[in-house]
């Protein structure tokens, strides 16, 4: 009998850590961060650009206007500091204000930069956001997350509040150009 009721529970036990490990592989590999750049605010695409995201069947989970410091900038592009173009593109980032999004779909991280197009908009296909809206290399209209861990830490930068497994639908307001948690 106290065997019985060992194994049933230790049966409850797995499978619900099972479920808990597929959720929450399902999610993290269904967001993504998405920012559109200074250049694109100024020549205000941005609108257009979140309808674009929106056609594709991205549902933004998060989204802040905010004009980014040297420090914040250094820190979301720390990836880089070695390269040549470091500065060019810290100077480019703080310009002007960016809107950061978390965006949610199957795929996401793939399927957002495949609608951004190539980094040199000169590069990218026809269709391709950084195409319609890029103007070179550095001015190029959008940014997308490489990967899941890259992804979390952005997320995270812009939306230290959002809750953990994001499964709350965030409402947002972009006239008050605030944190929409
Ligand atoms: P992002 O990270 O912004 O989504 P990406 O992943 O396509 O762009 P990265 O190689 O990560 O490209 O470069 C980050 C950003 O640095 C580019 O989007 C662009 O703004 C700038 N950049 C990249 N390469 C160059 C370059 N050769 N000259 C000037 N600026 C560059
Ligand atoms: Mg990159």
């Amino acid at each position: 009998m106290k065997n019985k009721l060992f194994i049933i529970l230790a049966t409850i036990t797995i499978s619900s850590i099972i479920t808990k490990v597929t959720e929450t592989f399902s999610i993290e590999s269904n967001l993504t961060f998405a920012m559109i750049k200074p250049d694109a605010v100024q020549t205000k695409n941005d609108d257009k650009i979140i309808d674009i995201i929106k056609q594709h069947g991205f549902e933004i989970m998060a989204m802040k206007k905010t004009h980014l410091t040297q420090k914040e900038a250094e820190n979301f592009y720390s990836v880089h500091k070695n390269k040549s173009f470091f500065c060019t593109l810290i100077t480019f980032v703080i310009s002007d204000p960016v809107i950061g999004m978390a965006l949610k779909k199957e795929n996401a991280i793939q399927d957002w930069r495949k609608l951004m197009g190539a980094t040199d908009p000169k590069k990218a296909l026809t269709g391709t956001i950084r195409k319609l809206f890029g103007t070179n290399i550095t001015e190029n209209a959008v940014h997308g997350s490489d990967s899941w861990q890259t992804a979390q830490q952005e997320i995270s930068q812009f939306f230290p509040n959002l809750s953990a497994n994001f499964k709350e639908k965030i409402n947002f307001n972009k006239k008050k150009e605030q944190q929409y948690v």
